[in-house]
């Protein structure tokens, strides 16, 4: 899929260094992902995975490297970056939706401020991706009333109205009742096999066997091992790795 005529991949990072004061949290990164993979990273609590995230997504700046989407560096600020936090998608373990608006509203809010959406057609897109997700029933309801599943499926419903060419998910279920997991999996899976390009953070085991095109596995803001879910899970080569699916399986 990437030849060298081939598309630029939907990211590109490349020799990516990110510190907070004297922690070197992201140590010289360097990873393709082509359009349409689906990569779920894997990795110990602190390991780096929500920062390799969120500098993608430019909420944190890096100290060196460089980032593209779809063949653009990340711009610094500005409408650029406006624009390019339009394209990649991101939902969080807490579901971050405005709590004094309608999931409808918290829908429809960024396409029309960002993508100056007439009202109308922001609706009638909302309320699409909302029966997509499995909650239009629940349109004109606030964030606190849906349960925790509904609510990030109504987060996830959200990001894709803004039309991403990317989604990030930085354990998406993790904040879930176990018994809501299942219900977002779902639609991640729906969503992957529809062909969004996808970086999954999470520790679900059964989406990265099922849903995964390639596992990333990161310790101490490395990236450890790069390989498909098959050979991860059943030929991890590193002690790392084998040290925590040792702990999580
Ligand atoms: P993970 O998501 O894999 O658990 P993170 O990317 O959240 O890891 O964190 C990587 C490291 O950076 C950790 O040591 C964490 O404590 C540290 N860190 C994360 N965010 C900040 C921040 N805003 N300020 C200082 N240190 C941070
Ligand atoms: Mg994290």
């Amino acid at each position: 899929m990437t030849g060298s005529n081939a598309a630029p991949p939907m990211i590109r990072m490349e020799s990516v260094d990110k510190f907070f004061g004297p922690l070197h949290v992201l140590k010289d990164i360097t990873l393709e992902v082509p359009k349409g993979q689906v990569v779920v990273v894997l990795g110990p609590s602190g390991s780096g995975k929500s920062t390799l995230c969120r500098a993608i997504n430019r909420l944190e700046p890096i100290n060196s490297g460089t980032i593209e989407v779809d063949g653009r560096p990340l711009p610094a600020e500005g409408k650029e970056l406006a624009r390019l936090r339009a394209e990649v998608g991101m939902v969080f373990q807490s579901f971050n939706l405005f709590a004094h608006k309608t999931i409808l509203d918290n829908v429809t809010l960024g396409p029309i401020k960002v993508r100056k959406q007439p009202a109308a057609e922001a609706r009638k897109t909302a309320l699409e991706l909302l029966e997509r997700v499995g909650i239009a029933n629940q349109a004109q309801k606030y964030p606190a009333q849906l349960s925790g599943g509904q609510q990030q499926r109504a987060a996830i419903a959200r990001a894709l109205a803004m039309r991403p060419k990317v989604m990030l998910f930085d354990e998406p279920t993790s904040a879930l009742d176990p018994e809501m997991v299942q219900e977002v999996l779902d639609v991640m899976t729906t969503l992957a096999k529809e062909g969004m390009t996808m970086l999954v953070v999470t520790h679900e085991m059964g989406f990265a066997r099922q849903a995964a095109d390639r596992v990333i596995f990161m310790a101490d803001g490395e990236v450890v091992e790069d390989s498909t879910p098959d050979s991860f899970f059943s030929a991890p080569k590193s002690g790392r790795a084998k040290d925590f699916l040792g702990k999580i399986l």
